[in-house]
């Protein structure tokens, strides 16, 4: 029997115990953790509460939480309440699955100005993580902006956007919702530093902003190269690009305008104790295709600001760290220690990038250790043994399915859950 910890219930982390799972069959248990008693990470918190289809890759999920020899172990952080080094006792081998949830940040003068919100926080508001259930961004301003031309960028756009009505269906908290509703937003900048051709956005999410019932998307033309230049793009930004380019055709009749300004980098906030504007550079490609500042500048007015620009790893003590995520090598940080998903190779991909990545770890964790071999650790039992000493309760997967239905019993009409934002709302689901 060999005994594996998964450190992170999101995509990363389930992939890869499934992964382990067919690789091992019966011939070991894996235990997933997470420092929350609900599962999921990114699908939970990250993914937007409009995009449901995305959001149910969870049942997939739950088919390997339910599989025999898979044990989810809530209400655990690790480097809090367990170190690395002692689940290394524990266990064959700890994968690290933790993600990237931290924004990076811009560093330019101003951005500690109130109403500078990083996108983590943003989207963890209106999707319901405890951290950020107070953020209250403000909203009460005509202008907002987005910095970073990327997917994150166009779901905080368009949540911006959407009106109560084209909310039915998701799962967005209440807490936003109301918000919103009461938001006096009308003008939504998008800054990228670069140009159409250089977006990180794909035709879907862009293809969305094209149909929002009270908001409509607004490009310059004199931004495109000339259009012969995007048959050299590949197929799916040449198609993205073809969206963008269909927008400086669509009439601006509608309340709210999602102004899509490119070549435009943000060099300082202003404001007087909060933002009030970005000072912005206007831009050129250099030879190796990087924004090269042309020294014009120019305002842009926002009252809420936020930066959509790529996340980093939590660090966890005496793991190496370095450029936003774990030091590795194809996936492995050490001896029988590896890293998958955002926390190996850093904020890009869909969920979909995360399934190779956990099978191309159990393949290198099933080389090590092939197969009906044994080893001599403990696992659970231990790691029950030492979290019982040290007052920690961990939650399992019946406790989160008590969560759950206490959030779908509490279900607003035309939204499949009430997601409790509060540590507390979650415990007392679960009797604690
Ligand atoms: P991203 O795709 O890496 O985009 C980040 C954007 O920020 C880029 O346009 C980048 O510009 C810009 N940026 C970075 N540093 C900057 C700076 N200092 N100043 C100005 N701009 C800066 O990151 P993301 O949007 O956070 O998305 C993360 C991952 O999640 C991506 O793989 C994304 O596709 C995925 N995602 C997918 C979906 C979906 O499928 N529905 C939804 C959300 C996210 P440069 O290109 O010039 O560096």
């Amino acid at each position: 029997m060999r005994h594996f910890a998964v450190v992170g219930s999101g995509p990363a982390g389930f992939y890869t115990a499934e992964a382990l799972e067919k690789a091992y069959g019966d011939q070991a248990r894996i235990d997933i953790l997470d420092r929350f008693p609900v599962p999921y990470g990114l699908i939970r918190f990250g993914v937007a509460p409009d995009h449901q289809s995305l959001k149910a890759v969870s049942k997939r999920y739950d088919k390997v939480a339910e599989s025999a020899a898979v044990d989810f172990v809530g209400n655990v952080m690790v480097g809090r309440d367990i170190s690395v080094a002692e689940l290394l006792d524990l266990y064959d081998a700890v994968i690290l699955a933790t993600g990237a949830p931290h924004d990076r940040k811009l560093g330019i003068p101003g951005d500690e100005l109130a109403g500078i919100i990083g996108s983590a926080e943003f989207v963890g508001w209106y999707n319901g993580h405890p951290e950020f259930a107070d953020l209250d961004p403000p909203l009460g301003g005509e202008h907002a902006a987005i910095i970073g031309a990327g997917n994150v960028a166009l779901d905080c756009a368009r949540i911006l956007s959407k009106t109560h009505h084209e909310f039915e269906g998701s799962d967005i908290v209440s807490h936003a919702l109301h918000a919103l509703d009461r938001s006096a937003i009308r003008t939504i900048t998008i800054l990228g530093r670069r140009g159409p051709h250089q977006i990180a956005m794909t035709p879907k999410e862009l293809g969305e902003l094209a149909h929002l019932e009270a908001a409509v998307p607004v490009i310059e033309p004199h931004d495109f190269p000339p259009v012969e230049a995007d048959d050299a793009l590949e197929p799916g930004l040449r198609k993205s690009v073809g969206l963008l380019r269909g927008f400086a055709d669509l009439e601006a009749d509608k309340a709210k305008r999602i102004v899509f300004d490119f070549f435009a980098k943000p060099v300082a906030f202003e404001g007087d104790g909060k933002v009030e504007r970005i000072v912005v550079e206007r831009t050129v490609l250099d030879e190796s295709g990087a924004a090269r500042g042309t020294g014009e500048t120019y305002h842009v007015p926002a009252s809420l600001v936020v930066t959509a620009i790529g996340y980093s790893t939590s660090p966890i003590p005496h793991v190496p760290f370095g450029g936003g995520k774990f030091v590795n090598e194809s996936g492995r940080i050490g001896e029988r220690l590896f890293a998958v998903g955002w926390a190996r190779r850093g904020p890009t991909g869909t969920i979909g990038t995360n399934r190779p990545d956990g099978y191309e770890v159990a393949d290198q964790v099933a080389a090590g250790m092939p197969p009906g071999s044994t080893g001599d650790r403990s696992g659970s039992e231990g790691l029950k043994r030492l979290l019982t000493e040290r007052g920690v309760m961990p939650s399992d997967y019946d406790d989160w399915r008590k969560i759950e239905e206490a959030e779908v019993g509490q279900a607003r009409p035309g939204c499949p859950r009430e997601k409790f934002v509060r540590v507390e709302h979650w415990l007392q689901a679960i009797g604690r």
